[in-house]
């Protein structure tokens, strides 16, 4: 080193972006304490906590802009744990004025809970921050993932060739499936292509319907049967009449539990109808993928192992925290053809050939390491741990179901497929029907939401966060009936 190159060097002595040990412990520290506390508090957390007058106290605030110095760090010998503090106290604040997403109380849309192991993946995963786009950079952590993925392949019974991608979400992992199918059935010409889906499929279909480039008439609505299941026979009738008036039906999307009540399509029906007229056939099985996992749920979804695609969201059914989707392909060519692509800045990466490049397999390069976030929580606890939850989930599920059915005030037309009930007030009004939707909520103890079913306002309890067990089961349907009560008691006498 020349002179000035030592003074240069000198000079630049203190790193504030890189912690050292001791503080990293205590931030830690810190942070697991609020994890502690949060988790421990959920059991008596309000279920709906957005009150506007919080909202408009804190809101402002934190849209502030950073600072150029740490608020409480910046003083002599003051590390970075010092302006922790302050900050993690503010965003605790945050997380309360919200839907508890997290708790036992909350079955509304769908939900899931958020296991703290897997928390705790992700935590270690972005601390190594290693690349795993392409196999070779990474390759053990590639096996950690690929191991989730393969197991995940041979749970819903798909053949050797198959493969899958760990994405953000369901509608992430919807849109590669899409794309996957278009590339597949479309090659370049999109024009003429149709995709069939239900009135109770999940919108993210349309959305990636839009975004893999088809017009809105290319997405046909198949009618349902008054079990809300996709009728079989309107599928082959829609695309019978689309192929003859020169369209390229090309794709056929199945619900493996809807988000509107949690029913299964009929998958062995419409795999024959996907067979016998050469389309993709497509499950979503977002909400209900997982109850694979448990007998009574493969009953149900029987017939998804003949699916060329399946979309399944660990943040769903496998509790995991938001953002994890998986996309499953009986061919794994399928994705690489849909999704593999060059450029000149990777020509020195190689490949694995016994590993695969995901970043070939989705819309993805860059990505955060995704398997840990499964991997850990999956040898961790074990996958009965998981099964057991989801058996549990369909009890529960059965119990509510039986207990609203039973009152006379109410009508819960559907038995539960999985674990989401639907219900509403018998000859209710729809402004009857939303002010039992009020009424349940503001009991703070639970928090549920309500549909469109054959156009009438239902509401529906969705059992699927791992925290939620008999007793916060019990008192929602409590909750339920006295509000069911007191709606109904406001009616004049009939006339
Ligand atoms: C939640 C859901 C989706 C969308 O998944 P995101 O993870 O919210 O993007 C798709 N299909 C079904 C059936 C769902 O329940």
């Amino acid at each position: 080193m020349t002179a000035a190159v030592r003074a240069y060097v000198a000079r630049v002595s203190d790193y504030p972006l890189e912690p050292g040990r001791a503080d990293i412990q205590a931030m830690a520290a810190a942070a697991a304490e609020m994890v502690a506390d949060f988790v421990e508090g959920l059991p008596d957390a309000p279920a709906y906590a957005v009150d506007p007058a919080q909202v408009a106290r804190l809101v402002p605030r934190l849209l502030r802009e950073p600072p150029e110095r740490p608020v409480s760090g910046d003083g002599p010998g003051a590390g970075p744990t010092d302006a922790l503090g302050p900050l993690l106290a503010e965003f605790r604040e945050a997380t309360v004025v919200a839907a508890d997403v997290a708790g036992p109380g909350y079955m509304a849309y769908v939900g899931g809970g958020g296991l703290v192991t897997s928390a705790l993946a992700e935590f270690l995963a972005r601390a190594v921050n290693r690349y795993t786009g392409l196999a070779t950079f990474a390759p053990a952590l590639v096996a950690i993932e690929e191991s989730v993925l393969r197991w995940m392949c041979r749970t819903f019974g798909l053949p050797a060739t198959a493969a899958g991608v760990v994405s953000t979400g369901g509608s992430l992992a919807t849109l590669t499936a899409v794309v996957a199918a278009r590339t597949q059935a479309l090659g370049e010409d999109i024009g003429r292509g149709t995709a069939y889906v239900s009135a109770y499929t999940h919108r993210c279909v349309a959305k990636a319907a839009h975004v893999a480039g088809l017009r809105r008439d290319q997405v046909r609505v198949v009618p349902s049967t008054p079990d809300l299941r996709m009728d079989p026979v309107a599928a082959v009738a829609m695309i019978a009449a689309d192929r003859a008036a020169g369209r390229v039906p090309f794709l056929l999307v199945a619900t493996g539990g809807t988000t509107h009540t949690g029913t299964v399509d009929d998958l062995v029906a419409l795999a024959d109808v996907a067979a016998a007229h050469e389309v993709w056939f497509h499950v979503d099985g977002a909400y209900g993928g997982f109850f694979q996992l448990t007998e009574r749920g493969r009953a149900r979804l029987a017939g998804i192992e003949r699916a060329d695609s399946i979309v399944l969201d660990p943040h769903k059914s496998l509790f995991l925290p938001h953002g994890t989707g998986v996309t499953l392909v009986r061919d794994g060519a399928t994705l690489r053809r849909a999704f593999a692509a060059d450029g000149h800045y990777l020509q020195d990466a190689g490949a694995d050939d016994r590993l695969p490049d995901y970043a070939d397999m989705g819309p993805e390069l860059t990505r955060d390491y995704r398997g840990l976030r499964l991997w850990l929580p999956l040898h961790l606890h074990g996958v009965g741990a998981f099964r057991d939850a989801l058996d549990e989930k369909l009890d529960l599920a059965a119990f509510a179901h039986l207990e609203l059915a039973a009152d006379p005030r109410l009508e819960a037309p559907w038995a539960p497929d999985l674990s989401t009930v639907a219900f509403r007030l018998r000859d209710g009004t729809a402004d009857e029907q939303r002010a039992l939707l009020a009424r349940v909520n503001a009991s703070g103890r639970v928090f549920i939401s309500s549909t469109l079913v054959e156009g009438r306002v239902t509401l529906r309890l969705c059992i699927i966060t791992f925290r939620t067990h008999r007793d916060r089961v019990a008192e929602a349907v409590d909750i339920v009936r006295e509000a069911a009560a007191a709606v109904t008691a406001g009616r004049g006498t009939p006339a």
